[in-house]
């Protein structure tokens, strides 16, 4: 086992395949590209393939301006990124990494049309954030080489990726997917499948607490500015929720309720539902608990 162990870490990842070109996916592919791993990118809508590449050269461009990026380092990035509407486009891929919408349903058939394509030994990966790794695992035909590779967003400064093991899901599997994050210049760290993995385990318990603080009176303003100034936190838990958005944090949250109840806080009306319900996501549309202009 020691062997394989060895053998699967040193696999190296030529190509990866991202599934989904939104805010997540459009990110991972960027990461891979910028740490010169070639990276198709596939949708299945092409504004969503355009906004996807706007968006890289975007980072790209902010690094220039910013003296960290030339234009062969622009080039070679946007190069490494294949924009494709069609399947067949991913077949060459060592490593799959499925950001569609947060769909179990949508999921589960991506992950089934992904193994038709891929070799064998292909890994495939699902960036979910709320859905077990072992629910989807349950209709693929090999679930051993598939996990979660959970990024953060912005992907390309969020340096966390949590790796989670599904109960059928290979050491070689989880070795590979590490030694892949490391090469994309991010942090993994491996988690067992539970509701929240570990960042939301840890992040949504807090936000439940902060709702409740904000239903019994206090300014959201001011504990914004505790956590910043006095805890040195980068943001408090308002700001984060915009950046989150309310419609991410709500659906969340009623996971995590369902997963841990013992760890969250029964809130009556949550201000995180109420703000969802008005239609202020955060800023995805330009207000939440504050206003962006
Ligand atoms: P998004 O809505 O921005 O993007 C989803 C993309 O998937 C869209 O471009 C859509 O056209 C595409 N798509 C839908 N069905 C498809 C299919 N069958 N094949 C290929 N593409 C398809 O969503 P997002 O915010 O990037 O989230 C994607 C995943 O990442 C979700 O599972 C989400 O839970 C997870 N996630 C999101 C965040 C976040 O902060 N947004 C953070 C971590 C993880």
């Amino acid at each position: 086992k020691g062997k394989k162990q060895a053998k699967a870490a040193n696999k190296e990842i030529k190509q990866t395949a991202v599934l989904g070109a939104g805010i997540m996916g459009g990110g991972i592919a960027y990461q891979s590209a910028v740490k010169g791993t070639p990276v198709v990118m596939k949708d299945i809508a092409q504004p969503a393939l355009d906004l996807g590449l706007s968006e890289a050269a975007k980072i790209l461009g902010k690094g220039m301006q910013r003296g960290k990026v030339d234009a062969a380092k622009m080039a070679a990035t946007l190069n490494n990124i294949v924009p494709t509407l069609d399947y067949s486009a991913i077949k060459n891929a060592d490593l799959v990494i499925e950001a569609v919408v947060e769909n179990p349903k949508v999921k589960g058939i991506v992950l089934k049309e992904t193994e038709q394509v891929v070799a064998d030994d292909a890994i495939i990966c699902s960036n979910t954030s709320t859905i077990s790794i072992n629910q989807l695992a349950e209709n693929m035909e090999k679930p051993e080489r598939f996990c979660g590779m959970h990024f953060f967003n912005p992907v390309h400064k969020m340096p966390l990726v949590e790796i989670i093991r599904g109960e059928k899901t290979s050491e070689e599997t989880i070795n590979t997917v590490v030694a892949a994050t490391l090469k994309m210049g991010k942090t993994p760290i491996v988690v067992n499948d539970c509701p929240g993995f570990l960042v939301n385990r840890v992040l949504f318990p807090y936000f439940a607490g902060f709702s409740k603080l904000v239903l019994d009176g206090a300014d959201f303003v001011a504990v914004d500015k505790v956590m910043e100034k006095i805890f040195g936190w980068p943001m408090g838990p308002a700001y984060l929720l915009d950046v989150v958005g309310m419609d991410t944090a709500d659906h969340a949250s009623s996971v995590m309720s369902d997963g841990i109840p013992e760890r969250m806080q029964k809130i009556g009306d949550d201000p995180v539902t109420c703000l969802y319900k008005a239609e202020r996501l955060g800023q995805k549309n330009g207000k939440g608990f504050y206003n962006f202009g």
